[in-house]
Formats: structure tokens, C-alpha cells, sequence
């Protein structure tokens, strides 16, 4: 008998060591110099990376996948995409809902994303993006960690029966607690939503994260009301801030005075550059404001960053792969993380540091971890976000779900080489290809 079911050689790990894999079950059984070892399944992986699997903080899955029904969103702001959606979620059925979000998690696993918490409308008497969702996450659960967060869309206190249909959505099995509290009807009933929330988040042992501040107001503050509530309620660590773009636009003196708040309330923050950098600042003529929250200035005071990627072909974004290399790709530049320790960070926001968002136990590239890993065509973590390469092998669970071969660009160039891959190291000849 073999002595690990799946053994991947060779392969660069994120930090940097040449390492070999073994995988016995649904874990990771050895890591380091198993040359020798026998294996029921070889992966040769040198010159390869290989990353624990991408985590997707934010995302919606109950919305995905409908891009163009019933219509467009034609000013691309967020607030015609809510209502949009309001039709949308109208005319849609438990079942459509169920295929579109299994059809993207095909997708999300072809490209070596194994963990999605995503926001499920609640504002819903029949509560059917719930019903779907509860039932794709049964179906995913041997392969993809999906964790569902209740989200009152219309407004927890704007909508008459949000309270109700949110709390009968987390008596069905939704994970998280969620919110909006820039769209209820007054700053006062936003600050109010947040602490009823987090209270009921209290009373229940759940985590939390809202959508907040998701807009250019610079007055929209309720992130310190989310710090004070979950400082005041003891739910350090366990609570998320998703989007936050109106820090942006705030006042300097503000923000000093926020930021060690968040910080001492141990808040995450989510913010999801690929759509804010669509939504935001659509009200501005110039100079046009970036979509995105303060992430170097939050990160040198300690809180946790992580990136989202919230839409893929819905009523709010109309691109998307369900990549999250794309989504670190977009945040490097919107966030201008240029520095080799802040682009080697925006690999990590994809991948380690949404697993502690998510508190994912058992997530890494260490011995007794689970055994999901993925192999990507590319050196390291930074050649990684640049090429957004092909996702090699998917390994999730102890069990390859994904391979893509190898796609070299052939050239037929005299006097050039026949073959590229559009690798660089910084030293090497321009263009040339290694491995
Ligand atoms: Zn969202």
C-alpha cells in the first residue's frame, strides 16, 4: 500500500520553501523532503507554486450568474442594482437560484477557490434565495466550504418583515449575521440596526459581517458604531466590516481617531475593489473618487484585511471569473500596494488572511491540515496576482477536483524561442520562460 494517497513534489510554497505534499485522506499527512515516498497519485509540481486553496470573503451567491435578466443596470450605481435585484428575486424560482449558484461554484473550483462565505437575501417572505443556498451548501460541502450570511437587502428596519424572515433564515442553518445599514431610512435607524444585530449575533454565539458604509458619503460612520457594538457585546474577532468605501471619502482627522476603534474592537474589514471601483464615485464629475477603503493605513494599525470579490455577472457587476487573483489584482492597483512585501500581502488577503475572516480551522499547508491545496503555473505568489496563470491541479478534501494542462504559447518567430510562458524573474533574460 501506498504510504500517502496524493503526493505533490517539488512545489514552491507561498513563503517561499521548495517542499513536497503527501496527502493521506482528507489531510495533509507530511510536508518537506518526501523524496521516495510512494503514492497512489503523483503530482509533479516543480518550479510550480502551490498555495493553500483562494477563500472568498464576500460574495452572493443567490444573485450570481443573472447578468442581463430581467434588464441591464444601466447607470451602474448600486442603488438601481438593488432594485433590480428587487425584480430579479420576484420573478425567481428555488431551483434557478440552486443551478445558477452550483454552476458558479464549478467555476470557483476550476480555479482553486474552496471557501466562499456569501451574503442570502432575507428580505424574502418565502425566503427562497435561503432554501437554495442551504441546499447548495449540503451539496458543495464534500469539495467547497460555503458559509451563508443572513443579509436583510432592503433594510433590516426599512423592510416591514426583514426582522422576521432574518431571524427565521438563521433558525433554518445561515451561519452569520448580516446587515446594511447605509441603506435603512436614517443615520439614527442604521446606528440602531447595527446594535440590534450585533445583539442578536451576541445572544446566538454567531459571527458577523455587514455590508457597511458602502458608499461615498463621508458621513456615513456606521463602522464606528459597528466597533463600539462589538466591543461593547465581547464579540472581538468575530466580526467583519464588507465594503467601508465611505472612509474614503472622510475627514483625516476622523479617521485617525476610527482606526485604533476598529483596531481595539478587532474588526476585519472586507473591502471588494472589482465592483467598488464600478460603483463608487458615479455621483462625481473631477476629480472621480476610487471605490475603496483605507486598506495600507488599516493594516499598519494591525486590523485584519482581506479581499472580496462580492459579484460575478449580476445585476451590480457585469465581468468576473471567479478569480480571486483578479480580485488581488484589481486591490494591488486601486490600493497602490506596489512594494514587494505589500504585493506578496495582496496574495495573502486572497487567500490566509480571508481564512482567519472565515475562521477556518483547519486551512493550510502544514501537516494535519485539511488536504486542499492548489498547483498554479507561476514561480510565486507575485508572478502569481501578475499572470492570474492556470489553476495546474485542485486538490480539495484529499481529492483532485480540477487540472488544467499546461498552455504554453507556441511562437513561430525565426531566430526566437518556439515556446512562452510569460514568466520573469528579476535577473532573467526578458520573456524567457522557465521549467
Ligand atoms: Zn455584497
Amino acid at each position: 500500500m501506498a504510504e500517502f494517497d496524493i503526493l505533490v513534489t517539488g512545489g514552491t510554497l507561498p513563503d517561499g520553501r521548495v517542499a513536497d505534499i503527501g496527502t493521506r485522506g482528507d489531510r495533509i499527512a507530511a510536508v518537506g523532503d518526501l523524496a521516495g515516498s510512494t503514492a497512489g497519485r503523483l503530482i509533479d509540481a516543480t518550479g510550480d507554486l502551490v498555495s493553500p486553496p483562494f477563500v472568498d470573503p464576500h460574495f452572493h451567491l443567490d444573485a450570481t450568474l443573472s447578468y442581463g435578466t430581467p434588464r441591464i443596470n444601466a447607470s451602474g450605481t448600486l442603488l438601481e442594482g438593488i432594485a433590480l435585484w428587487g425584480e430579479l428575486k420576484a420573478q425567481a424560482t428555488v431551483d434557478e437560484m440552486v443551478d445558477r449558484a452550483l454552476a458558479y461554484c464549478d467555476w470557483a473550483v476550476s480555479m482553486g477557490l474552496l471557501a466562499i462565505r456569501s451574503h442570502v437575501d432575507t428580505c424574502d417572505d418565502s425566503l427562497k434565495g435561503v432554501q437554495a443556498l442551504l441546499e447548495v451548501r449540503e451539496r458543495v460541502k464534500p469539495y467547497l466550504d460555503l458559509q451563508l450570511v443572513a443579509f436583510p437587502q432592503d433594510g433590516f428596519f426599512r423592510d416591514p418583515t426583514a426582522r422576521d424572515n432574518t431571524l427565521r433564515a438563521l433558525d433554518m442553518g445561515v451561519d452569520v449575521v448580516g446587515g446594511i445599514p447605509h441603506f435603512e431610512r436614517t443615520m439614527e435607524a442604521g446606528r440602531d440596526s447595527v446594535r440590534a444585530l450585533c445583539e442578536i449575533a451576541a445572544e446566538r454565539g454567531l459571527l458577523v459581517d455587514m455590508h457597511c458604509d458602502e458608499t461615498d458619503d463621508p458621513l456615513s460612520r456606521h463602522v464606528e458604531t459597528l466597533a463600539h457594538e462589538t466591543r461593547r457585546l465581547g464579540l472581538q474577532g468575530r466580526v467583519a466590516g464588507s465594503h467601508l468605501t465611505s472612509m474614503h471619502s472622510m475627514d483625516n482627522y476622523y479617521v485617525s481617531k476610527l482606526l485604533p476603534l476598529m483596531a481595539e474592537a478587532e474588526l476585519a474589514a472586507i473591502p471588494n475593489p472589482l465592483i467598488n471601483i464600478v460603483l463608487q464615485g458615479r455621483h462625481d464629475t473631477y476629480p472621480k473618487r476610487r471605490g475603496l477603503t483605507r486598506v495600507k493605513e488599516m493594516q499598519a494599525h494591525g486590523i485584519r484585511v482581506g479581499w472580496g470579490q462580492d459579484c460575478v455577472r449580476d445585476p451590480w457587476y457585469s465581468l468576473g471569473t471567479a478569480d480571486m487573483l483578479d480580485v488581488a489584482f484589481m486591490g494591488l492597483h486601486v490600493a497602490q500596494m506596489t512594494a514587494p512585501d505589500e504585493m506578496r500581502r495582496c496574495f495573502d488577503m486572497v487567500t490566509v488572511e480571508n481564512a482567519k475572516i472565515l475562521h477556518l480551522d483547519d486551512y493550510g499547508l502544514h501537516e494535519g491540515a485539511m488536504a486542499s491545496l492548489v498547483v498554479l503555473d507561476a514561480g510565486d505568489p507575485v508572478e502569481a496576482i501578475r499572470l492570474r496563470p492556470d489553476r495546474l491541479a485542485v486538490i480539495a478534501r484529499g481529492r483532485v477536483v480540477a487540472e488544467t494542462a499546461r498552455n504554453d504559447s507556441r511562437l513561430t518567430l525565426e531566430g526566437r524561442p518556439a515556446r512562452v510562458r510569460r514568466r520573469h524573474r528579476a535577473g532573467a533574460p526578458e520573456g524567457t520562460g522557465r521549467g
